[in-house]
């Protein structure tokens, strides 16, 4: 008994042990200066939102990332490995108005408690370099980003759309607008009000951000494909109709033949234009405004429709809205063909997309198609087949594989041919022009919240609005604060900060009450990671121009359009502004999947939660991540299970007292093995250099750490499985020394502190992180013999040995020698043998001889 307990694993004491050493060596993850020898790596796992507690989620994050930076580190990188807190945000907020805690003392205790649970975890990240989003020493630099982005005309103001709720008389964040109504006025329906609002000049960087994916190659293809249609480019073509008769009633609008009001419609099949047999307006566009004015029954009608296209908006899916419309009784012309169309307001065309005017081409759109049916709107064929010979095809025809038909002097020209040639047309004659648009727009940067960065702008009566003076930075977020729910930003409501001195006319002006979208914040810390504490500007570039583009990121796949936009964005006016010479941050990104349980996204209101502290109390940090690794490939889902992460810490017991047993043996070993290995010390060498070839290969991108784990399962196996022979010392010394140290070295990445405590117990000199990563030696890794399975007639019948190197005369033999196969093949006759040398052998049998 007592032996057994002396035997057993017992990872809280070792990993308290080792987290203490660690801790009192601070420098241990430090990455050195860009003076060093060794060639740089950046590793970064996406920063974490300070919620207070970790979720499984970022414990397979860190895993990865961590495994990732250790194993760089054995093999001689010098391996920047950072952490910080995205720590600005909106329940902050919700926490202070639910505990009346303020909203900086919330968020600080949640990092140090997040912190405390990273370092129990053993992730080896370098905390000199901790990046806090929240603190006035870093938020500073994202005002200094908006000034300088200001000057560059990147910043600038307009009117955008807010959710109101008018009961709490603010505006509210999206995610606090649940079904259309306010998150803590049940029956409050939530209104769209026009506030003048900062926006970021994204859009100048459409074409760049677009170019970029295709140089992005070491980024997941889902990753590009959903930036791509994030950023949605489109080639059209804006075309001018115009309006007909006379509008002047009081509303201003003249429309005398020399200044013909013009109808700017976009459209990407110019070459239909010929079939437009209707002009479809957004129920907001400014035509539709003037027309309503001077017709009461219109304006209700079109105030139906736009109700039921807010309605939609709501829901999400404007595309998917029965589709109505109104005839204004007005005329507008066709500027190729001189005809004369009705003009109507639908409610599926949105303001916002193009110029809100479209031309209805009915036979060559599936939607317009059903708009027409419904109304009675005529329907015309103007393209055909690209063969003449071809059947007509029934309309709508949508295909851009045609020739024009009905088109006048177009008529017979292809799709592509006549969309340049009316192209053309419409620049020679002042009425329109090629366009590319993008999905993309701007930036809405400002928040009405109180967690966040200042804007630091100042408003006065005379001077408008003026940026304050660099020497003025930061702006300081009040701390002392009443958060409550009513009447606008809570910023508004505090006079010390609000009513300052205009930095230009030295009148009294106000303060922006806004603050800045978070994702400003995540945007670029991982520049400040390379020069945290830097007081004099954001980061020294040429610190920047060493590490970055970061070597590897990894992180959650919901990043992959909002964050890694902006960020790549925030990295090309950085480069612009000349502050970094990289044109993207990041040159290869990892999305690990998602952690489940029993099926489902771990959630509270679902109760199956699986703590990260209880996990490491039952079972150690070692195990808690090794199964994090192990349960699944990286990039895909893991279900957590329990029993899963028993298997691992019991597995890792086994580790240990293996290495525990024979460590005295491997210590005793004086100078190198004497004699060529033979028997079981060559098969356990040679598994130790398979192993070693199979992980080194992972690391280095295929990153199927799951099957890392295993394999080094198999090799312990095969350890234990010589128990008898490593008793009776057939193993000399000098190889016992090998084979464990080198299954310790490669455990280091997965389970550091028990390869910590082993590594010491063999003798091992040094920590065990600044010992060179296992070299496989492929001669050594090479199996002497091999099987190779025998097929009759195409089925499995019996598996031969042969040596590795057999040819094929040596494998037929031993397949025609096998006993099974003599049995089969007995009175038949074989008319054919198919070998592929080191894989298989086919014999192809036939009745009778
Ligand atoms: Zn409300
Ligand atoms: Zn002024």
């Amino acid at each position: 008994m007592a032996e057994e307990k002396e035997h057993r694993y017992d990872p809280a004491t070792i990993e308290t042990k080792w987290q203490a050493r660690w801790a009192a060596d601070p420098g241990m993850y430090a990455a050195e200066s860009s003076a060093s020898d060794k060639p740089k790596y950046y590793v970064l796992e996406m920063l974490p939102y300070p919620s207070g507690q970790l979720h499984m989620g970022h414990v397979r994050n860190y895993s990865i990332g961590d495994a990732l930076a250790r194993h760089m580190w054995m093999r001689g990188y010098n391996v920047l490995h950072p952490m910080g807190w995205d720590a600005f945000g909106l329940p902050a907020e919700n926490a202070a108005l639910k505990n009346n805690t303020p909203p900086r003392e919330w968020t600080l205790g949640n990092i140090a408690a997040m912190k405390r649970q990273m370092q129990r975890l053993g992730m080896g990240y370098d905390w000199a370099t901790e990046v806090t989003t929240c603190l006035p020493e870093y938020y500073r630099w994202n005002q200094w980003f908006f000034l300088r982005m200001y000057e560059k005309g990147l910043a600038y103001r307009k009117k955008s759309k807010v959710n109101w709720c008018p009961d709490c008389a603010t505006v509210l964040a999206n995610e606090q607008v649940i079904d259309g109504r306010c998150w803590r006025h049940e029956d409050t329906i939530v209104e769209q009000r026009d506030l003048v609002q900062w926006f970021f000049r994204i859009t100048a960087y459409a074409q760049e951000l677009l170019e970029g994916l295709d140089k992005l190659d070491g980024w997941p293809d889902k990753v590009r494909t959903m930036q791509r249609n994030w950023i949605g480019r489109s080639e059209g073509t804006m075309v001018d109709f115009f309006l007909e008769g006379e509008l002047n009633q009081g509303t201003g609008i003249r429309n005398q033949e020399s200044e013909r009001q013009r109808i700017r419609v976009f459209t990407t099949r110019v070459d239909t234009i010929f079939g437009a047999t209707s002009v479809q307006l957004s129920p907001e566009h400014s035509l539709v405004t003037a027309l309503s004015e001077m017709d009461a029954g219109l304006r209700e009608q079109v105030t139906r429709l736009l109700e039921e296209q807010k309605k939609a908006r709501e829901t999400g899916d404007v595309g998917a809205i029965e589709k109505h419309g109104v005839p204004t009784g007005h005329f507008a012309t066709n500027p190729y063909s001189g005809e004369s169309v009705p003009i109507w307001v639908a409610n599926y065309v949105l303001t916002e997309y193009g110029t809100g005017a479209i031309m209805s081409v009915p036979g060559h759109d599936e939607r317009d198609f059903e708009f027409a049916k419904k109304y009675a709107i005529p329907v015309r064929r103007v393209i055909a087949p690209a063969d003449p010979a071809a059947e007509e095809p029934e309309l709508p025809f949508t295909s851009e594989d045609g020739r024009l038909v009905n088109s006048g002097a177009y008529s017979g020209m292809s799709c592509d041919e006549a969309k340049k040639k009316l192209q053309e047309s419409a620049v020679a004659g002042g009425f329109g022009e090629a366009t590319v648009t993008y999905r993309l727009k701007d930036w809405g940067v400002s928040r009405q919240r109180y967690w966040g960065t200042p804007i630091p702008m100042i408003h006065c009566e005379r001077d408008g609005v003026v940026p304050v003076p660099e020497e003025q930075l930061p702006v300081l977020l009040p701390e002392q604060i009443e958060i409550t729910q009513q009447g606008g930003s809570p910023l508004g409501r505090v006079a010390d900060f609000v009513n300052v001195t205009c930095p230009k006319c030295h009148g009294p002006a106000k303060r922006e009450t806004d603050t800045m979208d978070t994702f400003v914040d995540s945007s670029w810390y991982f520049y400040r990671y390379t020069d945290a504490r830097n007081a004099k500007e954001p980061f020294d570039p040429a610190a920047a121009r060493y590490w970055f583009p970061i070597d590897q990121y990894i992180g959650g796949v919901e990043h992959a359009i909002l964050h890694l936009i902006y960020s790549r964005f925030w990295t090309k006016v950085m480069r612009d502004l000349g502050f970094v010479k990289n044109d993207e941050p990041a040159e290869r990104l990892f999305t690990q999947g998602m952690v489940i349980k029993d099926g489902a996204k771990m959630s509270k209101s679902k109760g199956n939660v699986v703590s990260p502290d209880d996990m490491v109390a039952r079972y150690g940090a070692d195990a808690t991540r090794m199964y994090a690794l192990f349960a699944a490939p990286p990039d895909r889902d893991l279900d957590w299970q329990e029993d899963g992460v028993a298997g691992v810490s019991r597995f890792l017991g086994r580790v240990w007292r293996i290495v525990t047993k024979y460590a005295p043996v491997a210590r005793s070993a004086d100078g190198a093995a004497a004699t060529q290995p033979t028997g079981a010390a060559l098969k356990l060498l040679r598994k130790m250099h398979q192993t070693t070839a199979k992980i080194t290969l992972d690391f280095e991108g295929r990153w199927h750490f799951n099957t890392c784990v295993a394999a080094i399962m198999e090799l312990v196996n095969e350890i234990q499985g010589m128990d008898a022979q490593l008793s009776a010392g057939e193993v000399p010394a000098p190889i016992m020394r090998e084979l464990l140290q080198t299954l310790v070295l490669l455990l280091a990445p997965f389970a550091p502190f028990l390869a910590a405590e082993l590594w010491e117990e063999l003798g091992g000199e040094g920590a065990i992180l600044r010992q060179p990563w296992p070299k496989s030696d492929p001669g050594l890794a090479k199996e002497d013999e091999i099987e190779i399975p025998v097929q009759i007639n195409g089925k499995l019948v019996s598996v031969v040995r042969v040596a590795a190197d057999a040819g094929s005369k040596d494998i037929e033999a031993a397949a025609l020698a096998e006993e099974k196969v003599k049995a089969r093949i007995a009175g038949k006759n074989v008319v054919k043998i198919i070998i592929v040398p080191g894989r298989a052998v086919n014999l192809v049998v036939k009745q009778g001889l």
